[in-house]
């Protein structure tokens, strides 16, 4: 078995939607990014490429230059992810936290869980989501950021069994 981890945070502020998990959350503008700016996806997509032992993470592999990225829904980036080390591992279970100061998230816990669940190919009991504020501290806290982390456990895969 192996683990990986993965952070991500952008800046809010983009004129366009707030997504998280591939989940539109209303009430905030939305993060400012070459993709989506979806921190989720992100964070899971590190996490994966870390446990998988690749030595790219995905801003290496999605240039921010890369016209093909611009204003992507991140779960195509994820997906990506997923296809490069499909063959060798499959997903046992990931867990994320979402450091968030507003708007509030967890009416969008169990939208935003099944999409996870769904785009990794897991069960949803194998999708932790867990929301946090910052206390009003630092760049998260006064609503300037939203910042995710991960953590991704991989299991060998057919081929490598
Ligand atoms: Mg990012």
């Amino acid at each position: 078995m192996r683990v990986g981890t993965g952070f991500d945070l952008h800046r809010l502020g983009a004129e366009r939607p707030l997504k998280l998990a591939g989940v539109e959350i209303p009430g905030s503008p939305g993060l400012i990014a070459h993709s989506d700016g979806d921190v989720v996806f992100h964070a899971l997509a590190d996490a994966v490429l870390g446990a998988a032992g690749w030595t790219h993470d995905i801003g290496t592999l999605f240039p921010d230059d890369d016209p093909e990225w611009e204003g992507a829904d991140s779960s195509q980036l994820l997906l990506r992810v997923l296809a490069l080390v499909g063959a060798e591992w499959s997903i046992v279970n990931a867990d994320c936290t979402v450091l968030c100061e507003a708007p509030k998230l967890s009416p969008h816990r169990d939208a935003m869980r099944a999409s996870l669940a769904g785009v990794l190919g897991i069960a949803g009991t194998a999708m932790g989501l867990k929301f946090t504020t910052m206390e009003g501290l630092g760049p998260i806290g006064r609503g300037e950021a939203i910042a995710c982390q991960a953590v991704v456990l991989l299991e060998p895969g057919e081929e490598l069994q």
